[in-house]
């Protein structure tokens, strides 16, 4: 179970507002969020699986300092009752309606994160004030949101002792012709960490990934203004080596073969560990305070584009990994 005191901020985010928290293992992210978000993420869940598989994996919601109401998700009677037992205590907490979702950072041992914002619009027309439209407008025109239908909304990389955080205001000052120098920046630690051919294939892997993502796009009929697609690799460089298959710098203790004893220790250990294997990478679509499904509408071009511009910056970047 749960212990509300023991939540913690979560650190470092690459964008986005403050009061993401996370649960005392790490594996959960609770965000404080729009009703709409939760709409989209049950809808998702409901009626597009495959859709679903490019989000982080959806636990519920609660709400933080008020009565508890949760989703019949996985660990939602736990999340319950930390918002039950939060109430209890007394803690003061603004009332607010979080989404819990799988922390997508989990696993990795220093998580290089890459926040994209996706698309030129970056709001419903429909549904925004005219002064927060010009607003958003203004800087799309400033910026490679409005020349790529994508921009650095932020992202933080590893650099062996802390993070280096590139906050909003750094994406904002790229135009299309110098987009590429952000990329570099952040996946330079695959050329510091791997060899060449490794790195490579690391970055076509991650780019062949977003083209899937695209490609999921041009099947759907939806709508988001301001999501974001969300690129995460292992920043620590010993870790990614051996993710990546390099030889270990210390010498594995010889193996022999376990004994039948052993080989049943192991399977237990498997089944109270449910934890997923550490990976290099990760690609995933976030941020759905403003998406809905359009059926009829057709496919998301504002959103479509700019995973293809993403993909073409992508392309032949390892060549300035090594300069
Ligand atoms: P906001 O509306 O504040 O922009 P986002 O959903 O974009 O909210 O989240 C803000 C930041 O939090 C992202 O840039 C990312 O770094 C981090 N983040 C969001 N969701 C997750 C997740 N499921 N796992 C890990 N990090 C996340
Ligand atoms: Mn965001």
């Amino acid at each position: 179970q749960l212990d509300p005191t023991k939540l913690k901020a979560f650190e470092n985010a690459a964008a986005g507002h403050d009061g993401v928290l996370l649960d005392p293992s790490g594996e959960l992210l609770i965000k404080p969020c729009t009703q709409a978000e939760i709409d989209f993420y049950q809808q998702t869940q409901l009626d597009h699986p495959d859709f679903a598989g490019l989000m982080p994996a959806f636990m519920g919601t609660l709400s933080l300092g008020a009565p508890a109401q949760a989703t019949d998700a996985v660990g939602a009677h736990e999340i319950l009752a930390t918002a039950q037992a939060q109430k209890d205590n007394g803690t003061k907490i603004e009332t607010k309606t979080a989404i819990v979702l799988e922390n997508l950072e989990h696993g990795f041992t220093h998580a290089n994160v890459l926040d994209l914002k996706l698309g030129s619009r970056l709001y419903d027309a429909k549904t925004t004030a005219p002064e927060k439209a010009d607003r958003l407008d203004k800087v799309a025109s400033e910026t490679t949101t409005g020349s790529l239908n994508f921009r650095v909304a932020g992202m933080k990389v590893w650099n062996g002792r802390s993070f280096d955080i590139y906050d909003k205001y750094y994406g904002r000052k790229f135009n299309a012709d110098n987009i590429k120098d952000a990329f570099a920046t952040f996946f330079a630690g695959l050329s510091t960490s791997l060899e060449l051919d490794e790195a490579a294939e690391l970055l076509e892997t991650i780019e062949a990934d977003i083209s899937k993502a695209r490609h999921m796009l041009e099947r759907s009929e939806e709508r988001m203004y301001s999501a974001s697609l969300l690129v995460i690799y292992e920043g620590d460089s010993t870790a990614l080596d051996t993710l990546m298959g390099g030889v270990p710098k210390t010498p594995r203790v010889t193996e022999k073969a376990p004994t039948l004893g052993e080989v049943k220790q192991s399977e237990d250990d498997e089944e109270e560990e449910e934890d997923d294997p550490p990976v290099a990478y990760k690609v995933n679509m976030i941020d759905f305070a403003h998406a809905a499904w359009t059926p009829g509408q057709g496919q998301d071009e504002n959103v479509i584009v700019g995973l293809k511009n993403v993909e073409k910056q992508m392309d032949g970047l390892i060549s300035r990994l090594v300069e």
